[in-house]
């Protein structure tokens, strides 16, 4: 059936490289894929967007040209929407834009195996090929994200580049103890310190696939313990909040919540403000001009979640 797709895409097209960009709940994944959107950089790219939540808040920060992004929401690609990317795949290659390459943002609880592994059996061999597996680290998280969930472990082992990110935030000896914590999950990937993952864009398309064989060093994990327990919910917001409550119930969030993010309306603001948070750091910013479309509310991901708590103290921000 895949092979009957297959035959719509345009002949003789040229191979297009596609980028896997993998990294924990928060650790930056959508501020390097911004960077590569809206950076010169000369590559007509595409992207696909993953979220483990059901609000499509990635899709709405990313880029300007909606038509070169494809979100696949309401579900991890590792698993839930596993269905829905080659299916994605297609409809981008099939468009005849010419692309120099795809970016496949996955959520940041997905394992990376799957997704390589679905890309190598499928049909799309003549039309596509994996470039590399970047994976962002969270330096600030390192290691309670790595306890959190085995997604963590693999998004590590199956990389070709690890950006370890944040180092503005942490201790000058911390980004050197977690290369070395690294390289004994892989050997192999090249491993850049970075902040607000600003690094050259040339590196990442430029990551041979030193990891091919890390395949075999992957574990085989269980569904719901490549998760690690961690389930995603939304908390509708119709009325604009006050942002110094707001502010205060941010940072007084209980550690069962890995990552907060969405959009909201704030009394003393006009427009939208985008709200991004991972453990007890957040920060408040005017949402790009795309996302004022979007559904106001946040999504909560994390472990064992008072979430009617949660609603209730969020709506009494307004
Ligand atoms: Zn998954």
């Amino acid at each position: 059936m895949l092979a009957q797709r297959g035959s719509g895409l345009p002949p003789g097209a040229a191979i297009v490289p596609v980028t896997i960009l993998t990294g924990f709940l928060g650790a930056g994944k959508t501020t390097l894929l911004n960077r590569v959107l809206t950076e010169s950089h000369g590559a007509r790219l595409a992207v696909i967007v993953n979220e483990f939540g059901e609000l499509g808040v990635d899709g709405a920060l990313v880029g300007d040209d909606a038509s070169s992004v494809i979100e696949l929401a309401n579900g991890c690609v590792c698993c839930a929407t596993r269905g829905q990317l080659l299916p994605s795949l297609y409809r981008l290659l099939a468009d005849d834009r010419q692309l120099d390459g795809i970016l496949i943002e996955t959520s940041g609880l997905a394992d990376p195996f799957p997704v390589v592994e679905e890309l190598a059996h499928s049909t799309l061999a003549d039309h596509a090929r994996l470039d590399g597996v970047i994976a962002v680290i969270d330096a600030l998280n390192f290691d309670r994200n790595l306890d959190s969930a085995e997604a963590a472990y693999q998004q590590i082992v199956g990389a070709d580049i690890l950006l370890v990110n944040k180092t503005d935030l942490v201790a000058a000896d911390i980004p050197g103890r977690i290369a070395k914590g690294v390289r004994t999950l892989n050997a192999h990937a090249r491993i850049v310190d970075c902040a607000r993952c600003d690094v050259p864009l040339e590196i990442l398309f430029d990551a041979p696939r030193a990891s091919s064989c890390a395949a075999q060093r992957s574990i085989e994990v269980e569904h719901d313990q490549r998760h690690g327990g961690f389930a995603s919910a939304v908390l509708a917001v119709d009325e604009p909040l006050s942002g110094d409550r707001l502010a205060a119930w941010l940072g007084d969030l209980p550690a069962s919540v890995f990552r907060a993010k969405g959009f909201v309306r704030l009394q003393e603001a006009d427009g939208v403000v985008e709200v991004s948070a991972v453990g007890t750091r957040y920060v408040l910013q005017p949402a790009p001009r795309d996302a004022a479309k979007a559904v106001t509310g946040l999504v909560v991901i994390g472990r064992a979640m008072p979430i009617a708590d949660l609603r209730q103290s969020l709506a009494a921000c307004a």
